[in-house]
């Protein structure tokens, strides 16, 4: 790793909140071996990205007026996330559309609506007493893309290691994947929701559903889709609170 690279490196984490590294010992060493680690890059070893114990106050402090990536130069709001820090159940969408870049809020437009009911509803014909504001709600992307064009890969993946810590903040029973851009960044496959979806997969160590995200529902030719996603939540919601 060149001066360059380590440089970018080290202003990356510290931009994610990080503000020591430490290095590996060396080992005592016969001559040879010394040679050959004289020749081999010294890597910094970084702390993980979810340090034990952080809260969702903690990261989105981290967050703080984000510029990490392109999508902060249209946004109006970053929108975190909200629902109960202790939720049994995240839901993970794409990314802030029109009125959630205006409300500071995930899912609150129409397929958020629909979110709503699908969660509340199923809950209540299921007989279990659950509200929407008991379960976590947020983004793979914590800033509105222009014209709600899908995130570009390096935008995922810079704003992915703050998902990553919400959800290992919350360390919820189960995650559900809304669409394909989240099941990609969660689980890091590119195949289409239809093939994905009805099946339970894992991050990390927490069992993860995958189900069409709320406004391919909202197309009126989706009837089909509509009940399949709600087979998933019935599935997801029994799994949990059962
Ligand atoms: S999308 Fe995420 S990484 Fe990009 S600017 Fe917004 S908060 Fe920062």
């Amino acid at each position: 790793m060149d001066p360059e690279q380590l440089r970018q490196y080290l202003s990356f984490y510290q931009d994610l909140g990080f503000t020591s590294l430490y290095r590996r010992e060396r080992k005592e060493a016969a001559p040879q071996e010394l040679e050959e680690q004289a020749a081999m890059p010294i890597l910094p070893v970084v702390p993980p990205l979810a340090p034990e114990g952080e809260t969702l106050e903690q990261i989105r402090a981290d967050i703080g007026d984000c510029r990490r990536c392109r999508l902060h130069e249209a946004r109006h709001s970053i929108v975190f996330g909200s629902g109960n820090e202790q939720a049994k159940v995240v839901f993970v969408g794409e990314g802030p559309g029109a009125d959630e870049d205006a409300q500071g809020l995930p899912f609150v437009g129409r397929a958020g609506q629909l979110l709503t009911q699908m969660i509340e509803g199923t809950a209540k014909r299921e007989g279990i007493p659950l509200l929407r504001r008991d379960v976590y709600i947020c983004n793979v992307v914590k800033c509105r893309p222009p014209e709600n064009r899908t995130p570009e890969p390096d935008e995922m993946e810079i704003c992915g290691q703050f998902l990553f810590r919400q959800l290992v903040a919350i360390h919820p029973k189960a995650i559900c994947a809304l669409g394909a851009t989240a099941a990609r960044a969660l689980l890091g496959r590119k195949e289409g929701v239809t093939r994905l979806r009805g099946n339970w997969y894992k991050w990390r160590d927490i069992p993860l559903m995958v189900t069409y995200h709320p406004s391919y529902l909202l197309r009126p030719y989706n009837q089909d889709a509509k009940r399949e996603a709600w087979e998933d939540l019935k599935k997801v919601l029994h799994f949990v609170y059962d």
